[in-house]
């Protein structure tokens, strides 16, 4: 059974580059029937937190990413990792070092004079335990083979080739007690079983020092496949400018989870040309060996017309159910909540199907909805009130005695009663049009004017009229 996990350092959000690990790491456990670990790497205590290992979980549940069983705590596994660093020195794999910071300076002072990559130059590996200093407590340093090469075998890099001497004996347990990231990880990922490691390719070389404990270990080497990071539209690195955000902020943009994991998925995979693809298509189709080893490029532009389509797609009851749960996440978001009662609510439902095909995210969906959160006296803007001069209102108030004939109140019958009205008066079509979207709306754009009409419905929509006649 494949088992993969997710590991992130609670040091911030979760942010995109973070999300879309995750999303690969969730996608190939489903595709394969396998089943997806959390843990929370947070061994440094200096920079980790509550809160952002609450907005990670926040995050990935938004998302649909879940996980089996509970997060595990990586700092909690401390003793574990001890054991296995003194196991190590106990097997001839490992050994106490102790050197004082200030001797490691030296070291790699000495090293860089010389031109060469500073690293520890190997002095407690050979040494005797009865040479060791009184009173001090060393380090536990893994005995990386000197020679040949270790090869990391990639799904997606292909075959990674590291020089030995270039890996030094790097440290696994600190003289204080406390375990490194780089062992942590190893131990952590073989006690949970983990099969494949999936993440971002800044750790390559980590792999090959990882490999190091595997082997000293003699335990087996999971799967890897390390992913391209996300650059931006420019092809640098990706910056907050770029979108290298948390995914909350994404959610307050007005993106749809479905469309989100959609776009990310394609950052680096695709199947053939799909580019709207539904989660169960995701899991259907991917395969880690699939995704690519270039940079993807991060572009809003896609994601907001991706996005567009994940909405025009979903019926409306579904999509008006997640507008109102996303409603206290969106900016301004509380306050509409408050305007929409329940009767507004229902006018939102029925208005659905004008609005969404014009919105691209839920905030432009949120900020269509205006109209039928807004009450009498409507407050019009600049170009709204513009548009409501003399012969607007007498325009007006022509067509409103066409609409107090009307018996059923639609948006065909109501179009039907504007038309005659226009034709009776000799006026165009947009010249009876336009002032009736400022009167009803405020605004001087809006959806149709006779969607407007239908989902405020007779008494509000000749009540907002006349409020402008008089
Ligand atoms: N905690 C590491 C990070 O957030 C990931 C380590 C790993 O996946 O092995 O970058």
């Amino acid at each position: 059974q494949v088992v993969t996990r997710f590991a992130p350092s609670p040091t911030g959000y979760l942010h995109i580059g973070g999300a879309r690990t995750a999303l690969f790491n969730w996608l190939y456990a489903q595709h394969t029937r396998g089943k997806m670990l959390l843990r929370i790497e947070d061994t440094d205590r200096e920079r980790s937190t509550e809160a952002a290992t609450a907005a990670i979980i926040d995050g990935l549940t938004w998302l649909g990413l879940t996980w089996e069983g509970e997060a595990v705590s990586q700092f909690q596994r401390a003793a574990r990792h001890r054991e296995v660093a003194e196991e190590l020195v106990r097997l001839g794999k490992a050994y106490y070092a102790y050197e004082t910071p200030a001797e490691l300076d030296a070291m790699r002072e000495a090293a860089r004079a010389q031109g060469l990559p500073p690293r520890y130059n190997g002095y407690w590996r050979d040494r005797d335990a009865s040479e060791a200093p009184k009173g001090l407590s060393g380090a536990i340093r893994i005995k990386v083979p000197r020679d040949g090469e270790t090869v990391v075998d990639d799904l997606v890099q292909g075959e990674v080739r590291f020089p030995n001497k270039d890996l030094d004996d790097f440290i696994i347990l600190r003289s204080d007690g406390v375990p490194t990231y780089m062992h942590a990880v190893v131990v952590d990922d073989h006690d949970m079983g983990v099969t494949h490691i999936i993440r971002g390719d800044d750790h390559l070389t980590n792999a090959a020092r990882q490999t190091a404990i595997y082997r000293a270990m003699n335990w087996q080497v999971p799967k890897m496949a390390h992913i391209p990071l996300i650059h931006g539209a420019d092809g640098a690195k990706l910056s907050k400018r770029h979108g290298a955000l948390g995914v909350e902020a994404y959610r307050a943009m007005g993106y749809l989870p479905e469309a989100l994991l959609n776009y990310l998925a394609r950052l680096g995979w695709s199947h053939g040309d799909d580019e709207v693809m539904s989660i169960e298509q995701m899991v259907s189709w991917f395969d880690i060996v699939d995704v690519n080893k270039g940079a993807a490029r991060f572009d809003f532009a896609k994601l907001e017309a991706l996005n567009g389509v994940h909405m025009r797609g979903m019926d409306d009851t579904a999509l008006t159910k997640v507008f109102f749960e996303t409603l206290p996440h969106l900016p301004n978001g509380e306050a509409l909540a408050l305007q929409l009662d329940e009767k507004k609510k229902a006018k939102a439902l029925q208005a659905m199907p004008g609005l969404k095909e014009r919105a691209k995210t839920l905030v432009e969906l949120a900020d269509s909805l205006y109209f039928i959160a807004a009450d009498r006296p409507l407050q019009l803007d600049e170009k709204a009130a513009s548009l409501l001069d003399a012969d607007a209102k007498a325009v007006l108030k022509g067509v409103l005695g066409h609409f107090h004939a009307l018996n059923e109140w639609t948006a065909e019958t109501t179009e039907a009663a504007v038309r005659a009205y226009a034709e009776t008066a000799g006026v165009k079509l947009g010249k009876v049009a336009q002032p009736l979207r400022a009167a009803l709306t405020g605004r001087s754009t809006s959806p149709g004017v006779f969607d407007v009409l239908a989902v405020l419905g007779r008494d509000e929509s000749l009540a907002r009229i006349a409020d402008q006649i008089d």
